[in-house]
């Protein structure tokens, strides 16, 4: 079927609509278990692809076996006997005249000695090793000719599937035989337009399907192997442009709903850059002008704010705040700490309270009275700014009329989480906007395909007279140099942190080995004033310390790195991280972001323990060579893949079939100009593109 013809009319049902239950075979139990896999159609059948494949298409002179190849042979058995010893074994010796081959059992029962008897012929296949005598293979499989006969081989190279509990390969391999017939009896609808099909030299998607699980005798294994075949790009693309399609659905449908349209004189925002000690630089600029104008429309903003650490992005978040109550609607602040959410109530009270602009801060840990008069405050529309943490999600906070949600950090938040707050917002119909910041960069590839439906603004310049801060890695063993490097810099009236890693979610075990370092630390450095915070501190505890840290009455924060996002003390310029090796280096650079954000260069000492893996080593040498948040960010993602970069819970919500977004990156401009082109030539083909491929995507279509 070409592009041109229609899709599938009613009579003829298309392939990928068929379910699973018309296989033979499956039955109630298995279909529960495809199920469970995601696994519902005949299409997602064939869209589990095999892990790798075998060849049992040739059989192999004995003479060309070499280690840890994976091969079928053919010979007679010359000598079968059982070795005793610590564990029995079966041995038999074959032979096809170019060499000799020993096969070891170590399971196996009389009648089997019986069968493998010397002069009788036996087609075996199995993995090749180097015994102590000569090549063997440990249990393959193998199968007795009878006299005479001709060993059969397979007419196409064998797939081995990813393991589902319960399903054998055999049964596998048998479910994908029937739904490959059932494919040349039903229509499968192109969805690739042919100039690109052509310009690519790609099969058509049937044909692909078909060449994946039966791939002819002679398809190189590697490239089967490694999923780059023509026949694998052909179904990559397919799913990257379903995917693009998805993203601009949603993108679309967020469009349908209105928003107020937040117009105002610009005289509060004025007002907040004259009591700034600081001229914006050209990027923050930029960006809030972005921003601007977003807000003033009818439609709803969802803008993603990229900035390394340090860029400024607070003060971006605070005008466009402002915007929003000069045209009398709520704002909310939402960060993922209650240190950051603390901070950011500090820093926007001290700068918006001269304008006469009411904050409010609420997090999990205001409880009684003082919180249910904030939760008045929150629902009378009394108070216009309100900074907190995940508190905010909870059902009893009202607004009256939000208009807008910033969103700091936002890759520690679910999309479902976003989307809670964005659903409290909606008053008669309107939706607030949404202002996504983060200074986790996120690589170009990503974006494309996590945030594909957001618009992007991004701040790539540092206000001015920021020096990079020094990175140097020193083993554990010169631990006192190091504490001796922070009493010298102490004394000398510069500020430290002292970072405790553990790879413990556990923020009990965290804070536990925080106490333990900063005691420690104590009674080495008696002289120096020394605090502590870590993230079980009730921030009753935890606020005054901090507020002792910034205006300089200590010397040394120990802290845990709770610390890593947002924390703003400009005359900190040292930084100590244990155990750096523990970390990834997006969160790394994040941490060091904390300092050499005065006028004093700052200096970062990773701290590690040796030996250290290759990976660690590498890590740490990026880390020392560059302070660039995108290229590390890049690296992380080659390094330590999507999951880790974005936080599982973003990562989550694309979960791809076979794509791998970093892998593929080189696909995804293509795969976008694709997507174009059917949604304004194929406008019909869209949906069914894109239910094939994500069922289930339809939920996040709010986004
Ligand atoms: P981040 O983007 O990491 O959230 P912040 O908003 O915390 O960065 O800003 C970092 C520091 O830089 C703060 O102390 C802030 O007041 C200061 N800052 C922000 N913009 C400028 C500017 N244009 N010029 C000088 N300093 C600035
Ligand atoms: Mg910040």
């Amino acid at each position: 079927m070409n592009l041109s013809s229609p899709i599938h009319p009613d009579s003829v049902p298309s392939f990928a609509s068929l379910p699973i239950s018309r296989l033979q075979g499956v039955g109630p139990s298995l279909r529960e278990r495809l199920a469970k896999r995601n696994l519902h159609s005949l299409f997602d059948l064939l869209l589990h692809l095999p892990l790798r494949y075998q060849d049992r298409t040739r059989i192999l002179p004995l003479a060309d076996l070499r280690p840890s190849m994976e091969a079928q042979v053919v010979g007679e058995i010359y000598e079968a006997r059982i070795a005793r010893g610590a564990r029995p074994s079966l041995q038999v010796w074959l032979g096809d005249g170019t060499g000799m081959l020993l096969l070891r059992l170590f399971h196996f029962g009389r009648n089997q000695l019986a069968l493998l008897r010397p002069g009788r012929r036996l087609r075996c296949f199995g993995e090749v090793r180097l015994g102590p005598r000569s090549l063997e293979m440990i249990h393959p499989e193998y199968r007795l000719l009878k006299t005479g006969q001709t060993p059969p081989v397979e007419s196409s190279l064998s797939p081995v599937y990813p393991s589902i509990s319960g399903i054998s390969q055999t049964a596998w391999r048998n479910l994908v035989a029937q739904a490959l017939r059932l494919l040349d009896a039903y229509p499968l609808e192109e969805a690739l337009p042919p100039s690109v099909v052509a310009e690519f030299q790609l099969p058509s998607l049937a044909a692909a399907l078909r060449f994946v699980h039966h791939p002819p005798p002679d398809s190189p294994l590697e490239l089967l192997s490694e999923r780059r075949t023509p026949a694998h790009r052909r179904l990559i693309l397919e799913e990257l442009v379903a995917h693009q399609l998805s993203l601009q659905r949603m993108r679309q449908r967020r469009r349908t709903a209105p928003a107020p349209a937040l117009r105002h004189d610009g005289k509060l925002a004025a007002k907040l850059l004259g009591h700034l000690p600081f001229p914006l630089t050209a990027a923050q600029k930029r960006v809030v002008a972005e921003i601007a104008e977003d807000l003033a429309q009818p439609v709803p903003m969802l803008r993603l704010l990229q900035g390394d650490v340090g860029s400024g992005k607070t003060v971006v978040a605070a005008l466009a705040a402002l915007q929003a109550v000069d045209a009398g609607y709520q704002v909310a602040i939402l960060a993922p700490t209650e240190l950051l959410s603390e901070q950011h109530y500090r820093t926007l009270q001290q700068w918006l309270q001269p304008l006469g602009v009411r904050c409010l801060w609420l997090t999990g840990r205001h409880r009684g009275r003082d919180r249910r008069a904030k939760l008045a405050a929150i629902a009378s529309g009394e108070i216009p700014l309100i900074i907190g943490t995940h508190a905010l999600f909870q059902r009893e906070v009202a607004f009256a009329n939000l208009g807008l949600v910033i969103v700091d950090e936002q890759h520690r938040f679910g999309v479902h989480q976003r989307l809670q707050l964005r659903e409290k917002g909606r008053k008669s119909g309107q939706v607030p906007h949404q202002l996504i910041m983060t200074a986790t960069p996120i690589p170009r590839s990503l974006a494309m395909t996590s945030y594909g439906d957001l618009d992007l603004s991004i701040l790539d310049e540092l206000p001015p007279g920021r020096k990079p801060v020094k990175t140097v890695a020193v083993p554990d063993a010169r631990r006192e140099e190091v504490i001796q490097r922070v009493r010298n810099a102490c004394l000398q009236g510069r500020q430290a942190y002292w970072v405790c890693t553990l790879v413990e979610e556990s923020e009990v075990l965290q804070a536990q080995a925080a106490e333990e370092c900063a005691q420690n630390l104590r009674e080495s450095l008696p002289d120096l004033r020394i605090g502590l915070v870590h993230g079980r501190m009730p921030p009753a505890e935890r606020a005054p310390l901090m507020a002792a840290f910034g205006s300089g009455e200590l010397d040394l924060l120990v802290a845990t790195t709770v610390i890593e996002v947002g924390l703003d003390v400009p005359n900190a310029s040292l930084m100590i991280v244990e155990n750096p090796e523990r970390l990834g280096l997006a969160q790394l650079h994040q941490l060091r972001g904390r300092i050499g954000r005065g006028t004093q260069e700052g200096h970062c000492v990773l701290l590690y323990r040796s030996p250290l893996s290759e990976l660690s080593r590498m890590r740490i040498e990026l880390l020392r060579q560059t302070t660039d948040g995108f290229l590390l960010a890049e690296k992380d993602l080659q390094l330590r893949g999507p999951g880790e970069v974005l936080g599982t819970r973003q990562a989550g919500a694309v979960q791809f079939r076979i794509a791998d977004p970093v892998a593929q990156a080189p696909l995804l401009p293509q795969a976008r100009k694709i997507a174009e082109i059917l949604l304004h030539q194929r406008e019909d083909a869209v949906s069914p593109l894109i239910r094939r491929w994500f069922r289930d995507r339809e939920h996040l279509a709010g986004v």
